[in-house]
């Protein structure tokens, strides 16, 4: 049998070369540090946390905890290194950073089926073959990737809005319409009077931003400049941009506002809304004082928080398939985005690449690609991860296509999940019932890995 061949020694190429490796398959494992570090690592030590050292909540009834909760059970590598070296945080798990390196380093060298080459990788890998090379990419690669997906796939900037929770948002206050009435109910409108507008805007014009690193180039963002930037340029420019009211009159009176806030729902269901237009750089304790003065949004539950940095990701719905592998030669249009069937051989991809966002979406992404891979490789049947899991949910996310026209990166949250099949109002009880299903699904989704 051939070898499966990692570029990438990260939290996702980590994870993946010990999974395949667990199920017998023998690993070439590339990673370019210390030989060429990226603008952010530092040292040569695979799964090395390029930024703060915490792992978010710990707590069972978090998404974060429920991802935890699953790549555990998967037994993570990741996990495994995380719980040897974790240091007080109170409800966070986080870790001695070098000790966490380097206990992932060391059991990865020390594992009969990996091989370890310090090498960068400029071109793309021969099946089989798993990518990844995370949100800073060396250049030589990117480029490669482009070539073969043929398009403007690959992208190095996320700008993403935050989304709320549906059931925070006070539905007295907002009212359904899409602008001049053509779309019908898509979009959840916040309408605001001149004098909200005003505590608004100087709330949003004085609140904090969080820095651009020196490799963030600022020039960049001209296309999706942040809502607080963009105000900056004066008083009415929100109004004649995200914010303009025209084409949404207020259902009761028929009043054009002095301002709307645009939300879109996130999925068929409408338990979560994005804000439209809302990609920020301000801190999250700024986001939630800011836009918690918008009308309807004034108890909002924020289960993504906006951001704008440096993140190389593929536009995952059009180029991956259900299973990580990448496709080629797919073409994409304003209203539409067509998906290839062609597949690139079995080449897959992982980790932040993928469209995931975080230390832990990224590891659950490169835990499933080593397991596809690994079992694609050893003639056993493909096994999906159940959507109503964490990992099967931001897979889902990830390779859904009718994302494939405006595809935003995403971390782990419960919208991502499918609605209970009972609704439950108490939000504490809602996320418990959700747990309690995603790890007996994943329990079944273990099972069936784990028997061949
Ligand atoms: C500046 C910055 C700060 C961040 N802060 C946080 C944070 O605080 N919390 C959080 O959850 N997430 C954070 N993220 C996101 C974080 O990077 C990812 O969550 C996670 O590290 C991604 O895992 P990965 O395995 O996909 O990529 P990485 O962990 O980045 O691993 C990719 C590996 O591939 C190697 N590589 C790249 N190109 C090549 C090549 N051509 N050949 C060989 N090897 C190559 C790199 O050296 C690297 O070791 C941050 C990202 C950035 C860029």
């Amino acid at each position: 049998m051939s070898r499966l061949t990692i570029i990438g020694g990260g939290l996702a190429g980590s994870e993946a070369a010990y999974q395949a490796a667990c199920l017998g398959v023998d690993v070439t494992l590339y990673e370019m540090r210390p030989l060429r570090l990226t603008p952010a690592h530092k040292t040569g030590l695979l799964g090395e946390l390029v930024c703060s050292n915490s792992l978010r909540s710990d707590l069972a009834d978090t998404a974060h905890g429920l991802l935890k909760a699953e790549l555990t059970l998967a037994n993570s590598l990741i996990m495994e290194a995380a719980r040897a070296t974790a240091i007080p945080a109170g409800s966070a798990l986080a870790v001695n950073r070098e000790e966490f390196a380097t206990y992932i380093t060391n059991r990865l060298k020390a594992h009969p089926h990996i091989r370890i080459v310090t090498e960068e990788v400029t071109a793309l890998p021969a099946p089989p073959a798993i990518i990844a090379t995370g949100p800073l990419t060396s250049d030589a690669l990117a480029a490669a990737i482009s070539k073969v997906t043929g398009d403007n796939s690959l992208y190095f900037y996320d700008a993403i809005a935050p989304i709320i929770d549906a059931d925070s948002i006070d539905y007295d206050l907002v009212y359904y319409s899409s602008r001049y009435g053509k779309g019908g109910d898509d979009y959840l409108n916040c309408p605001m009077d001149e004098p909200t507008y005003n505590r608004f805007y100087d709330a949003l014009t004085e609140a904090d931003s969080i820095a651009a690193r020196d490799f963030e180039d600022v020039k960049v963002f001209e296309g999706c400049m942040p809502i607080e930037v963009m105000a900056l340029r004066g008083k009415d420019t929100l109004r004649f941009g995200p914010l303009r009211p025209v084409g949404l009159p207020h259902p009761r009176t028929g009043e054009m506002m002095h301002a709307v806030v645009q939300l879109r729902a996130e999925n068929a269901q409408r338990s979560a809304f994005n804000m439209v237009g809302f990609q920020t750089r301000l801190r999250q304790s700024q986001q939630q004082r800011v836009f918690r003065l918008i009308p309807g949004l004034q108890n909002a539950e924020f289960l993504r928080y906006g951001s704008i940095h440096r993140n190389t990701f593929i536009n995952s719905p059009l180029y991956l398939d259900k299973s990580l592998r990448l496709r080629c030669g797919c073409t994409t249009g304003s209203t539409s985005a067509k998906r290839s069937s062609q597949v690139e051989g079995d080449i897959y991809v992982a980790g932040q690449l993928t469209g995931v966002e975080g230390y832990l979406e990224s590891t659950a992404m490169g835990l499933l690609a080593g397991i596809f891979a690994a079992r694609q490789m050893l003639g056993l049947p493909h096994v999906d991860p159940p959507a109503d899991t964490a990992c099967g949910a931001l897979l889902a996310y990830i390779t859904n296509i009718d994302r494939g026209a405006s595809f935003q990166p995403s971390n782990i949250n419960f919208g991502l999940l499918p609605p209970l099949d009972k609704h439950i109002r108490d939000r504490n009880q809602k996320k418990q019932a959700l747990v309690a299903r995603a790890l007996q699904s994943w329990r079944g989704f273990q099972r069936l890995n784990d028997n061949g």
